[in-house]
């Protein structure tokens, strides 16, 4: 038995087509899945009994488990979910003028070892599957009065690109229009740089937003912050980000936390300016949210804002993106963290 939905589409008519069913029921039953969020297949009332039956047989639904919603002041909402394993995972809800963000979850831990990120700390435990992946928005779409999540970022705890398979049939059941509807150029997924897992993402002939997480603009700094770095240094790295432009013809965006006297320097600036100059890159300083046990602060402001004119200078398409969530450990693995201390 497996939950519903680790199935694509695909899987699904392809399962029909062996039961000798007609495939144009594989699309009713995601419509009931994704657009009228049934939980089981006895309310799918316009398929046959025996082919309800057969589902049933087949699928399950599982849940994921609210443990802890926390809704700081600015509105953002953190959710601590448990798994059926009793690990447990975190997503946020962002609502902001006319969108609503969820950022999502991919793994148990993660492998990658950022030292200025919760999720690491606790070590690595397993992949999500697609169905926990999805649950993740179905769940939040609960929370939602009128409206539906609209945009998805994996950002959450986990590298995305880590869980490839996953993720990417997570990705493709939220973006098709017969399941949550949601458009590729509002999906972004955030990496550490797994450069050939950036190939292959290219190759997917979708038009997902690719989001680096950089925060250091040499090698040096950047192996001591990310140990990723010493197997996929900035020069590849950059270089399979430029590709990534030109297949998707999409823009790269460049998350940079500033971490006082660590990565804030004019020389700092003027490395990231000298990579991401003259091509389809754009850059996100972020006012890093310390972390419990974690020994960084964020640089002072105008340090931040001399950063930001050095880039515009150099004619990069440059924002600074505010914390949100700051009175409830939005930032990524910190409530997972807290709950297990
Ligand atoms: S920043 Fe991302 S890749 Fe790095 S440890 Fe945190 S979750 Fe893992």
């Amino acid at each position: 038995m497996t939950d519903i939905r680790n199935y694509s589409l695909e899987e699904l008519e392809q399962l029909f087509k062996d039961w000798k069913a007609s495939l144009y029921h594989a699309q009713q039953v995601f419509s009931w899945v994704y657009q009228k969020e049934a939980a089981s297949f006895a309310e799918m009332t316009n398929l046959s009994l025996d082919l309800r039956k057969r589902c049933k047989e087949k699928f399950i639904f599982q849940e994921l488990k609210l443990i802890k919603m926390q809704e700081s002041t600015d509105g953002t909402k953190k959710f601590l979910f448990g798994l059926e394993d009793d690990n447990l995972i975190e997503s946020v809800l962002i609502p902001a003028e006319g969108r609503n963000t969820a950022c999502l979850s991919t793994q148990v831990g993660c492998k990658y070892g950022c030292r200025f990120c919760a999720s690491g700390l606790a070590g690595f435990k397993r992949n999500l599957l697609a169905w926990e992946i999805i649950a993740q928005v179905l769940e939040i779409n609960k929370h939602l009065a009128k409206s539906r999540v609209s945009h998805i970022v994996f950002m959450g705890i986990g590298e995305p690109l880590d869980n490839y398979n996953n993720v990417l049939k997570a990705i493709k059941i939220i973006n098709y229009h017969g399941g949550l509807n949601i458009g590729a150029r509002r999906i972004t997924i955030s990496t550490s740089g797994l450069i050939p897992a950036i190939e292959r993402l290219s190759k997917e002939g979708m038009q997902i937003e690719l989001s680096i997480s950089l925060h250091a603009s040499d090698d040096k700094a950047r192996s001591q912050l990310m140990p990723v770095n010493k197997k996929y240094p900035l020069k590849e790295l950059i270089t399979g980000c430029k590709k990534y432009a030109f297949v998707t013809g999409r823009q790269v965006t460049f998350e940079y936390a500033l971490l006082k006297e660590i990565n804030s320097s004019r020389q700092s600036a003027e490395n990231l300016a000298k990579l991401l100059k003259g091509w389809n890159a754009k850059v996100n300083l972020l006012i890093y949210n310390p972390v419990k046990d974690l020994p960084y602060e964020p640089a002072p402001g105008p340090e931040v804002l001399a950063f930001r004119k050095l880039l515009e200078d150099a004619r990069i398409p440059v924002t600074i993106r505010k914390p949100r969530g700051k009175d409830i450990d939005a930032a990524c693995g910190q409530l997972r963290i807290s709950r297990k201390t």
